[in-house]
Parts: structure tokens; sequence; C-alpha cells
């Protein structure tokens, strides 16, 4: 692997555009442990250039840090953070940061972690869904809600309306012949109206007042059938509101819809959160819907203390609702609010930001840089620099070609290894050609879309298993899983049968079952006969079992029998554990199915994928690895947040980018839309922000390319933007041209990905662990990558379904105790019953006993501490601490202080240890524990007591006493652990005892016992 030789550009990839800040300064800080005796407001100013000290600084009121790609900005947001707390302006309680994505999210914190000492740690940092969420639960009785809800991702929440369709007030959008034709544009409409803060009870009021107008000036029936659609949307989203919180079920739009409320409703609740969350902090500001700046505003009414960071130009997300208004008119909104512009840029050439800066320059007026007469013209990180070049191709399959010959050529070089560089497309589909120049040039690369789950070819399979299953005639599906890696029947044998199945139209399932009784036109070999035999056999058994397990339980047996995943498991390469990795995120998304359907049987779930495909929901695939060597290949919203040496933005053609405007079957009326959109072509616009996006992750080169024969009759284009952006772009006809036999290359297939090589990871970067990590790694290095790294699909166990039931109820007694509430037993078998499922148990009669059993537990527990009169000091807190270069975070399950100077640290377990001996011994040899004492001690700098073990079924405690020993034991533990994880040497280190309770030992090359 080849370094680059700018050592500060060392590192390929960013994890955050706004992550490269000034090398010096993000060395400093992030090297040393940040304690309550070093943490000063001059250190933290000392870290940054004069705009971003400005903007950190800002003492209170509204502040609005309109920053550039690559200017600080997510920097900015976590200074001012550190900031407030040292300058003492706010306690870290009183802080709320709020983004948009989990990563970036866990970004911030992380960030902030370095920054400020581990005993400020308790500011709310979250996404936007996940803070709405948290209001909603906490204030759940406040709303008339049950605190034990659901939430619904996109496909379930289609696939919930789906089951409620007939229970809905429709007519127009309920075509009997085709009942379900526009469950997606209704889903879209409301997720629509939920953004622009549209309640139902308004909507259905503005739809009864329009018809009753309506029928009052015109007799057209065409327009009055419009006003009577309108209020059949209305009323339909109310009645899917009302159903939803009948069900006890929300989606993404609700935790911002319902928060809203709550502020609005509770003028109690108001007044609490705003003292709550005195400071308010907004990152990604331009992709915030006009309901999330509702709820930013509810909470910001009181102090005023908003700091919104934001780039207009970046603002990529109108098709998520995003509402470019927001910032464009902040200054409306807050009047006389603070304006800081960063305009250095630590990223790009000046020749990348020039060229950019001209692109976007045609979105004029409609940007701050008219509106509010700033100059957002970014400074570069080097004069000059390379020019952007422009590439345009005959035909796609030559452009494809290039773009890898020349990355092979510079990675030859000494300058570049793979991960220098990204290749950036529009769209998913788009990809294509480029993945198999690449493939053919045994390029190594990873490719990261939004989408293609459901196309990979380990997922293909399932689903044609599961097809297969539900359907035994579907023979198509047969077709593919007899092709799969798992039967791999004989190419030959197999069209053998395609002849036997066109001749007597029979389906191939029962040509497999009794071959003997066809006539073939050759000879099957043995192997197409065992398989066959093999392929009949694994249906019937799977079709028996599928009475029993609902879909995903049959998956992972099939799996798991026909030793598919064992296979991958011992592959060794970094495609079986892509493979691995994909399959996870498939049996994540079948599992949450589940949760929200009546029926999880196979053929009900194969029906409902299919549903779900036509629907448009194809998640991504598992993310990259962005540690990895290898070329990324990504879609440009994928790369919102990166940066790379060379950058090649692909496909670069008319209708392809910008694509041409579509519009939504169902458009909510225009009275009730609150976004004030900008007057230009908005649509270009968005697509011109994009592109922009797509340039400004370039840090050296940046390449652009097009080719004018996509296959179809007529030539296309170069896209309009490259001639925005790059004074010499090539006109249409100037083509470099190719060889008419490469036009074949059209018609290859996309072969696998090839196996990226993967680094250790840097010292300078943060690792974060937990005690449940470590343990698993220093069991056994390869059962951590299985449940870590691969996160190996595994069978719902009963003991998982129990202990979590137990553990909320345990949960809910001792918050209710911390906050002096009153709580009964029945509270506790409540919460006991809402947090159970029906999974992994061995029979109906083993479920029931257990539940029995799990009620009997709560009673004798409810019992036992009632009969005692402590009060937890903590519940379920939040901790982290460092220890060198790596951050070990948890939760304590409860913290006691029974008297002056003494600290108990209480954790609960539902394993059944009915011997006080044995129940000592794991008491005091609990890594877990032990950890959980370092972690006091790192907080409040004094030593805890002793911990305590409640064993839940037996009643049984047991104690262990704070010894210095052990936990200078536990540190070398953390340590060792660490320096593996980051070496990545999962080597097995198999043992009898271990391997037996290894919930992997099945699929485990190496078990023992
Ligand atoms: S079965 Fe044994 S060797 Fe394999 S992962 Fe588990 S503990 Fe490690």
């Amino acid at each position: 692997m080849k370094l680059r030789s700018t050592p500060q550009l060392s590192l390929p990839i960013e994890f955050d555009d706004e992550r490269t800040a000034e090398p010096s300064a993000t060395a400093s800080l992030s090297h040393q442990t940040i304690t309550s005796a070093n943490f000063s407001i001059d250190r933290i100013l000392a870290e940054l250039n004069d705009a971003q000290r400005e903007a950190v600084q800002h003492p209170a009121g509204p502040l609005a840090i309109i920053a550039g790609a690559g200017t600080g900005k997510t920097r900015v947001i976590t200074y001012r953070i550190a900031y407030l707390i040292a300058a003492k302006l706010a306690k870290p309680k009183e802080i709320l940061a709020l983004t948009f994505t989990d990563k970036a999210a866990a970004e911030m914190e992380e960030r902030v972690d370095v920054l400020v000492p581990y005993s400020y740690t308790d500011m709310t940092i979250s996404t936007f869904h996940s803070f709405g969420d948290k209001l909603v639960r906490e204030f759940a009785v406040d709303l008339g809600l049950d605190p034990d809800f659901k939430l619904m991702r996109q496909a379930e929440q289609a696939l919930f309306l789906r089951e409620h369709l007939f229970k809905l007030p429709l007519k127009h959008y309920r075509p009997l012949s085709n009942p379900t034709k526009f469950l997606e544009d209704l889903l879209r409409h409301f997720s629509r109206a939920k953004d622009e803060d549209i309640s139902p009870a308004d909507y259905v009021t503005f739809a009864e007042n329009n018809l009753a107008a309506t029928l009052q000036q015109t007799g057209d029936s065409v327009i009055i059938l419009q006003a009577e659609k309108q209020l059949e949307l209305a009323r339909c989203y109310a009645a899917y509101q009302k159903l939803s919180i009948e069900s006890s079920v929300t989606d993404f739009g609700d935790q911002i819809a319902l928060a809203i409320r709550l502020l609005r409703e509770s003028p109690d609740v108001r007044r609490r959160l705003q003292e709550r969350y005195r400071y308010v902090l907004v990152d990604e500001f331009q992709d915030t819907n006009y309901a999330q700046f509702q709820l930013v505003k509810e909470l910001a009414a009181g102090q005023r203390n908003l700091t919104v960071v934001a780039d207009d130009d970046q603002s990529i997300y109108k098709f998520r609702g995003a509402a470019i208004s927001n910032i464009l008119n902040f200054n409306d909104t807050y009047r006389g609010a603070k304006y800081v512009v960063l305009n250095k840029n630590y990223r790009s050439t000046q020749a990348i930001l020039d060229a950019s800066y001209k692109l976007i320059r045609h979105n004029d007026p409609d940007r701050l840089e008219i509106k509010q007469q700033i100059d957002k013209k970014l400074i570069g990180r080097a004069p000059g620099g390379k020019a952007v070049e422009h590439l345009h191709f005959d035909t796609l399959s030559a452009e494809a070609e290039t773009v890898a010959a020349m990355i092979a050529q510079k990675a030859a070089g000494a300058d570049f290894k793979y991960g220098d560089f990204c290749v950036l497309v529009r769209s998913n589909n788009a990809a294509d050609p480029y993945l198999r120049a690449l493939a053919e040039k045994k390029i190594p690369y990873r490719f990261s879309g939004n989408r293609g789950l459901y196309q990979r070819e380990e997922i293909r399979l399932l689903r044609a298993f599961l097809k297969t299953v539900a359907d035994s005639r579907d023979s198509q599906s047969l077709y593919h899983l007899a092709l799969s890696e798992i039967y791999r029947m004989p190419m030959q044998d197999l069209q053998l049968a395609l002849g036997v199945h066109d001749r007597t139209h029979r389906p191939l399932l029962g040509i497999f079952r009794k071959p003997n009784e066809f006539e073939w036109s050759a000879s099957l070999s043995a192997e197409g006969r065992v398989t066959m035999a093999k392929i009949v056999s694994d249906h019937d058994k799977y079709l028996e079992k599928s009475r029993q397990l609902p879909a995903y339980a049959l998956l992972y047996h099939f799996l798991k029998d026909t030793g598919y995943l064992s296979r991958l498991a011992a592959g060794e390469s970094a495609e079986s554990d892509y493979k691995l990795r994909n399959l996870a995120k498939f049996f994540n998304t079948v599992q949450n199915y589940a949760n929200f359907t009546s029926s999880g049987d196979a053929a009900f779930f194969a029906q409902h994928l299919d549903l779900m495909r036509d629907f448009g929901d194809d998640p991504g695939l598992a993310d990259a690895d962005l540690d990895e060597d290898a070329v990324q290949v990504l879609t440009i919203h994928k790369a919102k947040g990166l940066e790379f040496p060379v950058v090649f933005m692909v496909g670069l053609v008319a209708k392809k980018f910008p694509t041409e405007a579509r519009h939504s079957t169902i458009e909510l009326p225009d009275a009730l839309i609150k976004d004030k959109l900008p007057e230009g072509d908005f649509h270009l616009q968005e697509e011109r922000r994009l592109f922009y996006v797509g340039m400004t992750r370039a840090q050296d080169e940046l390449y652009l390319t097009s080719a004018r024969d996509h296959g179809g009759a007529k030539a296309r284009k170069v896209s309009l933007f490259v001639h925005e952006a790059v004074d010499h772009a090539h006109a249409d006809e100037d083509y470099l041209k190719r060889s008419p036999l490469e036009t074949l290359a059209h018609f290859d297939v996309t072969p696998e990905d090839f196996s990226p090589a993967e680094g250790d990871i840097p010292p300078e970067q943060m690792l974060t662990l937990d005690a449940y990590k470590i343990d698993d790694y220093l069991t056994c290095p390869l059962k951590y990558k299985y449940a870590r790294i691969l996160r190996v699909p595994l069978e719902v166990h009963h003991t998982i379904i129990y202990g979590k039931a137990i553990h909320e109820a345990i949960r809910e007694y001792n918050q209710r105790k911390l906050q002096n509430r009153p709580v009964s037993a029945e509270d506790l078998l409540r919460v006991f019953k809402a947090n159970w499922r029906s999974e992994g148990f061995i029979s109906r009669e083993h479920e029931d006993q257990r539940f029995a059993y799990g009620q009997e537990v709560l009673k004798k527990f409810f019992a036992q501490q009632e009969a005692g009169d402590a009060i937890p000091k903590y519940v379920e807190e939040p901790f982290k601490f460092r220890l060198g270069n790596n951050q070990i975070a948890g939760r304590w399950d409860r913290v006691d202080e029974p008297a002056a100077g003494e600290v108990y640290l209480i954790d609960y377990k539902s394993s059944d240890v009915n011997d006080p001996e044995k129940a000592r011994v794991q008491t005091v040899s609990s890594r877990q524990m032990r950890i959980y004492a370092l972690a006091y001690e790192a907080r409040f700098s004094r030593p805890i007591t002793g911990w305590r073990l409640h064993f839940l079924d037996t009643g049984l405690i047991g104690e262990s006493s704070f010894k210095e020993r052990l936990l200078e034991k536990t540190k070398e533990d953390i340590l060792k652990a660490a320096a593996g994880i980051r070496r990545r040497d999962y080597t097995p280190d198999p043992g009898p005892t271990k391997c037996k309770y290894c919930a992997y030992q099945d699929i485990c090359p190496v078990a023992e016992g």
C-alpha cells in the first residue's frame, strides 16, 4: 500500500466534509486527554482561525454560521459547545445539538468528547428524529400516547397502510381493480403534510371549506371532483393518524409533528424544555424541513440562543422535504441575527474551488451570497492547482474504461493508493459500467449507493428461496436457486431441465422431483441428479418448517443448514465478509417487517418483499469500510461529508445530470404550503447544488467525464453543468473515438466485487468500545469479528427475549423510584408484557411457562425491593471515559449511595444462578462491573465501595468490594483488546467451554467441543 508524500494528507478519507481543519490544530487536541485542569477557553480558541473564533465566541442570541464546503463547519459547532462550557455560559446538560444522521451525531459527540473533560458529558447530541422520539416517549402521557409505541420505517409504514387500507375513507385513491395503486403516493403525501407542519385537523378544515366554496362558485364537474379528492385525502390523512395512534405505532414524520404538538399544547412542558435546553445548535441547517425548524423555534423561543450552521449551496435534500427557505430567510425570523461567514477552505486547491464557484453562481440570485450581501467565495488550501478537466468520449464503455485506466495508472505511481480515488455517480443505476471497468482492470473497489441490497446475489438467493417455499410452481425462482452458490447445479443439467420444462410446461420442481418420468434430450450427470434430489428434499423440509417458523427464522435455518453461513464465515476474504454484512442487514429488515405485520410466514413475506420492491423500497448495501484501500464508487448524496484526493464525476450528460424534474402524483394544496420556494427553476437549482457538492469533494484533482453514446438512438449532449463549471469543456461533437469492437463491452455482466485490502485502525483515530465488545474480543477475537464487525445474523433466542422484557420492567421500577413516582407490581408486569415477543421459544408451552415465571420473578423482585428503603442515585446513567485514545462507553443499570461516602454499582442478571458461592465468584470476576467501576472513578474522581449483581431468577445477590489491583488488571485487559482490534487481528482462540457457549459455534470452522 502506497501512502502519499504530503504528510497532512496521508489519511485519504475524512469522515465529515468539515473535518479537515488546520492539520496542526487537529493534531494537538486529539492526542491529549483533556482534564478539568487543562480545560480552558484559551486552549479552545487557540485552535481556530479568526472567523471560526468569532463564531465560537458569540455570547448569546441567534447566530447563523455560513460555512462553505471544507471550512470547518462541524469543527466550529463542536468547539462552540466546548467554549460554552469552558466560558460557563452553559452547563453541559443545557446544550442541545441537532443534526441529521446517526453517523453525523456520533461523530459530533466523539469530537466533543475529545474537546471537553469526560466529566462534562451530559449534553444532548442527537439526530432530529431521535430527539423527537425521546421527547414524545418522555411526555407520551401528555400526548395521550402509549409510551411503548413502535416506530415504523418507510417500508413498514407501507405494510401498515396496506393492512388497514380498507379501514380508511378512500374511494378515488383505492381503485378496486388495484387497491394498492396509490399506496406509495398516499404515504408520501402524509409525510409531506407532516414536513409542512400541517395537522390532520387543519387539512380537513381546509378541504371542507374548499369543497363548500367550490360548490358555490362553479358547476364544473372536473373542478368539483378535484375538491372532493382533496377532501378524501385530508380525511384519509386524519384516519391514518388516528389508526396509528390506536395501534401504538408512529412514523418518522410523527416524531417531529408530535414533538411540536407537545410544545404548542402543553405550556408547562414547553417551559420546562426551554429551561432545560438553553442553547440549541443545529448542524446542516440547510437540510431542515419546515416542521423541523418549527420545532427548533419552539425550543429556542425562550432564550433565543440558537446557533445554526449552514451552507445554502449544499442543500440537496428537497426530495426529503428540506426547505432551503429556512436558511435563506433566517434573518426574517430572527431579526438582527449575527452572521459569521467561514470561507477559508482546508480541503481543495483554488482551481477546484474556482470552478465550483463558477458553477454555483448560476443559482443567483436565489443564494445567500446575494440575499445577505455576503462573500462566500472560498479560499483554497493551495493557490492554483491542477485545472479541472473535462473528458468527453464516444461511448459510455470508453468513458468507463478510461476512468479505470487512469486510476490504475495513477495508483501504479508513488503518489496515490486506491483509497485516494472516488468515482461519483448521479444515481445507483449509473454505476454499473464503471464498476465493470474497475473489475476488469482488477482494481479493488467498493460501491456504496443508497439502494441495491435486493440486487446483491446473496440476497437474491434468499428471495428466490422464500418464493419457492411460498409457491412451488415458481420455476423462475427455483432456477435461480439451483444456480446459486448454495446448490451450484451444473449448468448443462439445468439447461436440460429447462428444455423439459419448455416442452411439458411442468414446474421445474416437479421435474426435479421425478426426473425419470420425463424424456431428456441428453443424459443428466450424476452431480445434476444429486443436486436435484437435494433441492427437492430441502424444499419439502423448509415447506414443513414454514408452518411453524416466521420468515426470518426459516431463512436463518436455511442458511445455516445448507452450510452457506459457515462457508462465508470461513471465507476469510473481504468479499465473504461483505456478503455476511449484507445478509445481516437483510435480516434486520426482515425482522423489522415482522414487528409491523400480523403474519410473518414465508408466503406472506415473499409477497411483501415484492410489494416493497415495487414501492421502491430497496435498502442500501452494508456501509463500505472507508479504511479499506479501495476505490470508492459513490452516489453524490452518499459522498456528502467525504473528501478524496482525486475525484471522477462521471456520466455527465443531459437528462442524466441534471435529471428531469418529476412531480408527485398527489400534490399538497398550495394554500397549505408554508415553505416559500425561491423563484428560479427550483429543480435545476437543486441539481446544480448536487453537482457543486460533488465537485467540492475533490482535494487535488477533479475530472468531469461524459460520453455521447449511452446505447439509445440519440446521441447525448454534454451536461449543462460541465459547461457552467469548466472554461474549456468539450462540445458535444468533440469526443474521443474508439473502435467498434469496444461497443461489445456494453453486453458484459458486472462481476463480483474485488476484495480490497484492510489497514490497521490508526492510533490517532478514536476507538469506541464497551464492556461487551471488550469481553467478546478477549474471549475470542473471531467471535468479536462475527458479532461486531460482520454482525452475522443469529437466530433469536428465547433467553434474549426474556432477559430484555425483565430488564425493561426493572428499569421502569428504578426510574420511578428515582423520580419519586409511585410504582406497583402491576406496572412492572405491564412493561414486561409490552416488551415480550413470541420468538425463539421451543414451543407454545415453553413460552407460556417462561412468561408466567417472569411474572413471578418480578413480583418477588418488587416485594424484595419494597421491603427495603434504598433509592437509586442514578438509573441507566450513560458514561464514557478514555483510556489512551480509546473511549469506553456504557450505562450503569443503577448506582446506589446508601450512606455518606458509600457507592455501589448494581447490575441485574436474568441468568439462572442458584448457588451463593457461584453468585459471589461470578460477581467478583465480572469484567463488565470492573469496567463500570473504572468509569465511576474516571467520572467522579473517587472509587466506589463495591458492586452487586442481582440474579433475578433466584433472588441471590453477589457482592464484591473495590480492589485497586483488579482495576489495574482491567485497564490492561482493555488496552489488550483495543490493540488487537486496531490491528484487526481476529485470530480465533477456541476452547471447549467458550465454544460450547458461543452463539457462532455452528458456523465457526474452528469451533471446539
Ligand atoms: S466457536 Fe469458538 S473459536 Fe469459534 S468464534 Fe466462537 S469462541 Fe471463537
